[in-house]
């Protein structure tokens, strides 16, 4: 290779590392965020991945598996129609929104009017940090449980509003004191973030939770913010609850689902909310100035996903219960007791006592090749625990227990002094 070739091969590699000069720089609120914990995660990982380790992941919620055939069918079939080519109505389509409160009405005989009441997102995660920016100055208090849906704080930190979070404990079934939040905290506070089935500690809440969080919220005025993203991942036949079910809920609430988890569509994008027609139209209004909505042939697809017959949805709740009631039975002989938990697509793990939530990840990651997300990913009320998601099918879930038995890595109970 002659020199000048070798200055110019210099200079494009120099160029693709190239640092900014130094007046260029973020912007406060992006400066304020933490890394993303997937994303120092996937660092990781991909270390891992060049040492040539076999990797087990069980960090994402990313379901395994492709989206059901008549999904992919319909998909198909819109996709040889020119005119879904073009951009689609900012609104989403006429007939994916009415697809949506049928749902609801199906599912939980809840009324909704199409054309106000339901909004088609880019994924829930896009709806939900931009709901934060359409509706928190800085400043304003925002009530976050802790753990929680990273969006469910992210969000609110982008918009520089004040989290006040709500932390959460196993001897409460992880569901938020809604008495443990000072008079004065309460009175300020403008949103209140909650989601049940919950990521990551797979907790439910019963009903009669529901109708407190509602009175409490109208009492002090606070707009409710409901994460129903595992709306049909439960067991053992337990059904969810919709926010929107309670009386009053609508005034004041919205209520976020998604195709991502039930219909293995994660990597289409494509959620929607629905609820209170005002806090939605602040929604709108924000997005019709940041995108042009969601492929028209993806609201299609998503349209026949919400038609599709209960057995698909049995068929999905029999594979993540089947999952969940195998690895328990594998984490007790390593002698973990795990309550089995009635929905979502987790188990959340109390870690060996005296080890914090990421040095036991790294931990199980470096020894066995197994990722787990440590808790405190979600927040400070996580630390201590590492979920585990049921990603994977009984195979590769027994080779990761058996990698941990030979790791040596077991639960260490208390030992009393
Ligand atoms: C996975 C998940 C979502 C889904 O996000 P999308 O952006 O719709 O893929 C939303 N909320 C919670 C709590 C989740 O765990």
């Amino acid at each position: 290779m002659n020199a000048t070739i070798v200055v110019y091969v210099h200079s494009c590699l120099y160029q693709s590392v190239a640092m900014s000069v130094n007046w260029i720089s973020r912007a406060d609120r992006v400066k304020a965020l933490p890394t993303y914990v997937f994303a120092r995660l996937d660092e990781l990982k991909a270390r891992a991945r060049e040492q040539g380790i076999d990797l087990i992941d069980l960090g994402m919620g990313n379901p395994d598996g492709s989206a059901p055939e008549p999904v992919i069918q319909a998909a198909i079939e819109a996709l040889s129609i020119g005119q879904n080519h073009g951009y689609p109505p900012f609104e989403g389509t006429a007939s994916f929104r009415r697809a949506i409160t049928n749902w609801y009405k199906r599912g939980y005989n809840v009324d909704l009017n199409s054309d106000s009441e339901a909004l088609p997102l880019l994924g829930s995660k896009e709806g939900l940090t931009h709901l934060a920016l359409a509706y928190i100055n800085p400043g304003d208090v925002v009530l976050v449980p802790s753990p929680s849906y990273p969006p469910h704080f992210r969000g609110p930190l982008i918009a520089g509003g004040k989290i006040h979070p709500l932390i959460l404990k196993a001897e409460q079934n992880w569901l938020i004191d809604l008495s443990a939040i000072p008079e004065e905290v309460a009175r300020q506070a403008k949103i209140l973030y909650f989601n049940y089935p919950s990521n990551p500690t797979t907790a439910t809440a019963p009903r009669e939770f529901f109708e407190e969080v509602v009175a409490f919220a109208r009492h002090y005025e606070i707009m409710l913010v409901h994460d129903l993203c595992y709306a049909e991942l439960a067991f053992d036949g337990y059904q969810p609850t919709s926010l929107l079910e309670i009386p009053g809920a609508k005034e004041i609430g919205v209520e976020f689902h998604t195709l991502s988890k039930t219909y293995n569509m994660a990597g289409w994008r494509v959620g929607f909310v629905v609820g209170n027609s005002d806090i939605i139209q602040g929604l709108r209004t924000l997005k019709t100035n940041l995108d042009y909505g969601i492929f028209a042939a993806i609201q299609t697809a998503a349209e026949t996903a919400l038609q599709l017959p209960d057995i698909y949805i049995k068929q999905v709740q029999d594979r993540y219960r089947d999952r969940r009631d195998f690895l328990i039975q594998e984490f007790a002989r390593l002698g973990w007791k795990i309550p089995p938990s009635k929905a979502t697509m987790y188990l959340w793990v109390p870690c060996p006592v005296g080890s914090n939530s990421t040095d036991f990840a790294l931990d199980v990651l470096e020894k066995t090749g197994v990722v787990v997300t440590p808790g405190n990913a979600f927040g400070e009320g996580g630390e201590g625990y590492v979920r585990i998601s049921l990603i994977a099918d009984r195979d590769r879930l027994g080779e990761a227990v058996r990698r941990l038995k030979q790791a040596g890595i077991r639960y260490q109970p208390e030992v009393l002094v």
